[in-house]
């Protein structure tokens, strides 16, 4: 059993289609699970419907949901022939969830909202490269990953109940896959014990699709990208980024955990937990070796580096000059928490303690307005965070301007530097 992950991108038109399921045949023997995101821009596109509609727009958000049914149903019309009338009638169901609730005022959360929203580009893309898949005469089936994947009711950032998950998905080993060499289902989403929509947080197909590697005891996970493989940086601002042939989980954790867009940082666990070796290819070359991803460690590493923008610095300090102690630092580490951040850096001095973040303005709104009940709060904002893994003194001097840098910090393996922009 092998699985494989196919991103917005390479499922954005009918001939992005086409290519998938291209490589979906030339798959060699044995069951193959693909896990499909949304297709293209879909995701932010749903989100703008989600917003109209909470902002009581109906029209608005009637007119902007019409636009995607356009978008699927033109794909639907080029790519299929045969399966046309079946794959219309499915889509048609589907837009229905959505329209029956377009037509309400909201009187639950915004989040809840999103998610019966957003989650419908997952099941439009899989269902529409089903039918592609059956029109060239590939035998699969569509799974609707909510009959399996049950998560808690934390609306656009859904825990998954690894339990009942784990028995689901054994079951359908049993059922589904024995009668159909491909199975397609959606990444992203996931269903609560009530039958509500939930998803998994923005670019959540790669742990969906690890989370099913680790449960199916997968041999491995292919993730499709439109990059040749894991590069050592953003080629769009290093030209010379350099392909990585294999890298150790360790390795990768860390570059997605300071925000390289390689792939959702909550994949790498299941994958390691059950010892799954994880390819990142290219779908517009899947001739390509990529990068393998495994538990052996990589050797001749080049100096890895990641660029993160939209960075805020959070200065907290005592407001009666007191240290900044253990029961401080505890109370903000508390904090954190509640409001699901994650810094991205953090430095303590003696009377202030300093925490990067991405900005995420509700979150930060919320978290330094329980702060200023208790401290004195500061916050820069427009900042930039390079991380460079391995680095060496030639990089850190090219890469960083210390007239703009505001916060260094240094261990034998990373080096992260703040810059005003
Ligand atoms: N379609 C979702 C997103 O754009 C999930 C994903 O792509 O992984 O965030
Ligand atoms: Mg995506």
């Amino acid at each position: 059993m092998q699985v494989y992950k196919f991103g917005g991108a390479s499922i954005k038109d009918a001939d992005a289609i086409k290519n998938v399921v291209s490589i979906i045949t030339q798959h060699p023997s044995g069951n193959l699970l693909v896990v499909i995101s949304a297709m293209g821009k879909t995701t932010n596109a749903l989100e703008l419907v989600a917003k109209a509609f909470y902002q009581n727009k109906n029209e608005e958000a009637i007119a902007l949901f019409t636009q995607i049914k356009n978008d699927h149903n033109a794909i639907a019309l080029q790519l299929l022939v045969t399966a046309l009338a079946t794959t219309q009638l499915r889509l048609n169901d589907l837009y229905t969830e959505v329209e029956w609730l377009l037509h309400d005022k909201p009187v639950r959360t915004y989040n809840y909202y999103y998610d019966q929203i957003v989650s419908i580009g997952e099941l439009l893309s899989s269902t529409l490269v089903s039918a592609y898949c059956s029109e060239m005469g590939i035998n699969n089936t569509w799974h609707d990953i909510r009959d399996s994947l049950r998560t808690n009711n934390t609306f656009r950032a859904a825990d998954v109940d690894i339990a009942f998950t784990t028995e689901k998905v054994k079951a359908l080993q049993q059922s589904v896959f024995c009668n159909n060499r491909v199975v397609l289902t959606q990444g992203f989403i996931g269903c609560t014990q009530e039958n509500e929509t939930t998803t998994l947080g923005r670019e959540g197909s790669d742990y969906t699709a690890a989370l099913l590697s680790q449960l199916l005891g997968a041999n491995s996970l292919t993730i499709w990208k439109d990059v040749a493989g894991v590069l050592n940086a953003d080629p769009k601002i290093i030209t010379n980024a350099q392909l990585i042939p294999q890298l150790n989980y360790a390795e990768i954790i860390e570059m997605a955990y300071y925000g390289a867009q390689v792939i959702h940082p909550k994949t790498i666990k299941p994958l390691h937990n059950a010892a799954i070796p994880m390819y990142v290819k290219c779908f517009n070359n899947p001739k390509l070796t990529g990068t393998l991803i495994n538990n052996l460690p990589s050797i001749n590493l080049p100096s890895i580096i990641v660029h993160q923008y939209n960075q805020v610095l959070i200065t907290i300090r005592t407001a009666d000059y007191s240290f900044i102690n253990g029961a401080a630092t505890t109370s903000i580490n508390h904090l954190l928490i509640q409001c699901n951040i994650l810094p991205t850096l953090t430095q303590l001095g003696a009377l202030a303690m300093s925490i990067c973040v991405h900005d995420d303005e509700e979150k930060i709104n919320q978290f330094t307005s329980l702060l200023a009940a208790l401290f004195e709060v500061s916050i820069t904002r427009n900042l930039l965070l390079i991380t460079i893994r391995h680095h060496n003194k030639v990089n850190i001097n090219v890469l960083i301007n210390t007239k703009n840098c505001l916060l260094q910090q240094i261990t034998p393996t990373t080096y992260q530097g703040l810059l005003a922009q």
